[in-house]
C-alpha cells in the first residue's frame, strides 16, 4: 500500500469540468485504494483520501485525481498500456 498526494495544484480539481475549485470539506471519509501495476511479484495500491470541494457549476463534489480516471479502480495510465496481463489484474 503506497500513500499518496497529488501536487497542492491539482487537490481541487472538479471531475466534471477540471477548474480548480475552494475547499469544501476533508470529509473525514475512509481513504479510497486504486489498484496499480504491480512492482515485479509485489502487489501495488495507491491510498488516499480525496477532499470535498465546492464547483460554482456542479456544487459540493469529491475532488478528482490526476492518476485516475472518475470513479476508475485504477490509475489512468494502466487503461493507456491497454489490456495486457498485468494491465488487466490491475484493473479488475
Ligand atoms: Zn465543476
Amino acid at each position: 500500500m503506497v500513500d499518496v498526494r497529488p501536487y497542492k495544484r491539482l487537490q481541487h480539481l472538479c471531475p466534471q469540468c477540471g477548474k480548480n475549485c475552494p475547499g469544501y470539506d476533508r470529509g473525514g471519509r475512509p481513504a479510497r485504494t486504486w489498484r496499480a501495476l504491480d512492482w515485479g511479484d509485489v502487489l501495488v495500491y495507491l491510498r488516499y483520501a480525496p477532499p470535498r470541494i465546492q464547483c460554482p457549476e456542479h456544487g459540493v463534489v469529491t475532488a478528482s485525481v490526476p492518476w485516475a480516471y472518475p470513479g476508475a479502480h485504477c490509475p489512468s495510465h494502466a487503461h493507456r498500456l491497454g489490456n495486457r496481463p498485468p494491465v488487466r489484474r490491475a484493473c479488475q
